[in-house]
């Protein structure tokens, strides 16, 4: 992190600081900023004097009185576009909000415990809460999380932060600073009214990046000590190709910034002028590059930036932002409406990885010491029977409408692929059984993403009818590193000769039981990384849309007996930095690498 005080410049006094973090989507912003924070904390905890108790119930009623504005602000401003599931949610957020029980709860705690309004709110939140959770009934235990939506939006208030939710609808779009932004909060987000995100916290692969890069809004995550450092209504450029951000820029940086994001945008439009053409190697073979998308509006994005078809669908975006998971038939349409867009192309849907850094709360999912290491994905599709054959039976009927193959994240045991295959089979009787139409064969497939399935690569391809590698998951999984640790990125690279070897023998046992193996992960969204893969034997990747123009270019560039080449060469190297190094040696200046 550097500070680079400026000369105060004609629009701010306030300091110019440029700030360093990961550059977790492409693109350049500037705008003003609204922070929010995000961070369940529960608020201050302090007692306050008794002859303060007034004026703390006085903070507490307006609070609740803004909140309440708040969610009817965003009900009128959705009214058009809301489901009514959707609009019943907030028809009861805002009852709850007004809830005379927890209105005079809180009161009795300002004035008899003299707890100041935050704490009194949210030990008032969690008593409600756990008793809600601890009745038995699943309606009023799933009504808990609801309770703590809404504590968390009065605590908002009483902070004076902004919450995703007010983010003004008519007012002019802004850059978003916040700790980080959970997949309900991100979901919600669109280019309109969001022209840049800043995290504190993320890399690369967390979830907050590769949402804004679906969405193409440029981000920068992983920002140190942001939130010290940015304010509401500061001014900040946001660079998502260098990881930086300045904040008040003066006005020579702001041209730079500006005229660098003219020549990115020229470069974009030059980029997509291609999309039409055939994707392939300097030697001409044709090499497949699919997409991956979060929301099904991506589906045309996808297809205008050239994706042969969608690689990866995470179905999980379906299940935030909601209070009870989507029904067969919304599962169903949301699936019809992606395959019909890319027809005649492919499209792979992975069922749902809901758990580790995409939590649902409507789940009610345990709270485990690692997330990563716990009820997530397959797992809890497992363990909650229910939930997977809902969406596999929606999965199936979806097999009408085009092209389309199933894939299931996280698996780590051939009992857990065999698992799988059996409620697939039981969802496609039931759904014959119901009269539904469907394809004559669906493939089923895994992502290898966990190192004992990329260890277990043979064994696996024997049974799966396709493989995906996540190298996302894969390099969490083999190096020991959080995803989104940005103090750890230095060691969570897919150059690492480690992942390389794993990827190696994922391949090999697909050509052996002649299985499609594909990869998915960030990793080939990386133009040297791309040329890498080549090496390693593969012909189809997947990535976030706006990575395909570039890597296009980059397989353009390269033979496939030089890819070969530089792959038998990294795979005697020991450290991801010399891999790395050999490639850019290699092909730095021919793809026009800094
Ligand atoms: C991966 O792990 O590489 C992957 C593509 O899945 P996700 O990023 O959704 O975990
Ligand atoms: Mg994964």
């Amino acid at each position: 992190m550097s500070d680079q005080p400026g000369p105060p410049s004609s629009t701010s006094l306030a300091q110019c600081v440029v700030l360093d973090g990961i550059a977790g989507s492409p693109g350049y912003a500037i705008g003003r900023t609204v922070v929010v924070d995000t961070r369940r904390q529960g608020g201050a905890r302090r007692h306050i004097p008794k002859h303060a108790a007034d004026d703390e119930v006085d903070r507490f009623t307006r609070a609740v009185e803004f909140a309440a504005r708040e969610l009817r602000e965003v009900e009128e401003r959705t009214r058009e576009r809301a489901t009514r599931l959707e609009s019943s949610i907030l028809a009861a957020y805002l009852l709850m909000v007004e809830d005379e029980t927890l209105r005079d709860e809180v009161e009795r705690r300002i004035r008899i415990d003299h707890l100041c309004a935050e704490w009194a709110l949210s030990a008032t939140v969690e008593e409600m809460a756990s008793q809600l959770r601890s009745g038995g009934d699943p309606y009023l235990a799933e009504r808990s999380h609801d309770f703590e939506f809404v504590g968390d939006r009065i605590l908002g208030a009483l902070s004076g932060r902004a919450s995703i939710l007010a983010l003004p609808g008519d007012k002019a779009p802004c850059v978003i600073v916040a700790h980080d932004l959970s997949p309900t909060e991100t979901v919600g987000l669109t280019r309109d009214r969001v022209l840049g995100i800043v995290t504190e916290v993320g890399t690369r692969t967390s979830h907050t990046a590769i949402l804004a890069r679906a969405l193409e809004i440029p981000a920068v995550v992983g920002v140190a000590g942001l939130l010290g450092r940015v304010g509401d209504g500061d001014v900040v450029a946001v660079d998502g190709v260098h990881g930086r951000i300045v904040v008040n820029p003066f006005a020579e940086l702001m041209a730079e910034h500006e005229g660098r994001s003219q020549r990115f945008q020229a470069a974009v439009l030059a980029r997509q002028k291609l999309r039409d053409r055939p994707i392939i190697t300097r030697c001409g073979v044709p090499i497949e590059l699919r997409a991956n998308i979060e929301l099904p509006s991506e589906a045309e994005v996808a297809l205008s930036q050239g994706a042969r078809g969608i690689g990866l669908y995470r179905t999980e975006f379906l299940y935030v932002d909601r209070s009870s998971p989507p029904t067969e038939d919304e599962h169903y349409e949301t699936y019809r409406r992606v395959i019909e867009a890319v027809m005649p192309l492919p499209v792979t849907l992975r069922t749902f990885d809901i758990g580790g850094d995409k939590f649902v709360s409507s789940l009610q999912l345990p709270i485990d010491m690692n997330p990563a290491l716990g009820l997530r994905a397959v797992r809890l599709g497992l363990a909650r029977p229910e939930l997977l054959l809902t969406q596999l039976r929606a999965m199936i009927r979806a097999s009408a409408h085009g092209p389309l193959r199933v894939m299931v994240p996280m698996i780590a045991s051939i009992g857990e692929l065999r698992a799988v295959r059996a409620l697939f089979e039981r969802a496609r009787q039931e759904v014959d059984a119901a009269g539904h139409a469907r394809a004559p064969h669906i493939p089923l497939g895994m992502m290898v993403e966990v190192p004992s399935a990329a260890i277990m690569a043979h064994e696996f391809a024997r049974e799966a009818e396709f493989m995906s590698i996540g190298t996302n998951d894969l390099v969490q999984y083999a190096l020991a590193v959080d995803r989104s640790s940005p103090e750890l990125a230095y060691l969570a690279s897919f150059f690492d000769p480690a992942i390389l070897r794993l990827i190696a023998g994922v391949v090999r046992a697909g050509a052996d039981y002649q299985r499609p193996v594909t990869l998915c992960g960030a990793m080939a969204s990386d133009q040297l990384a791309s040329v890498l893969l080549l090496g390693l034997g593969l012909r189809e990747l997947s990535m976030e849309a706006s990575a395909i123009p570039a890597i296009r270019e980059a397989i353009a560039e390269v033979t496939l007996a030089e890819a070969a080449d530089v792959s038998r060469e990294a795979a005697a190297l020991v450290t991801a930095s010399e891999v790395e190094r050999c490639l850019l040696d290699r092909f730095a200046e021919r793809l026009d690498i800094d």
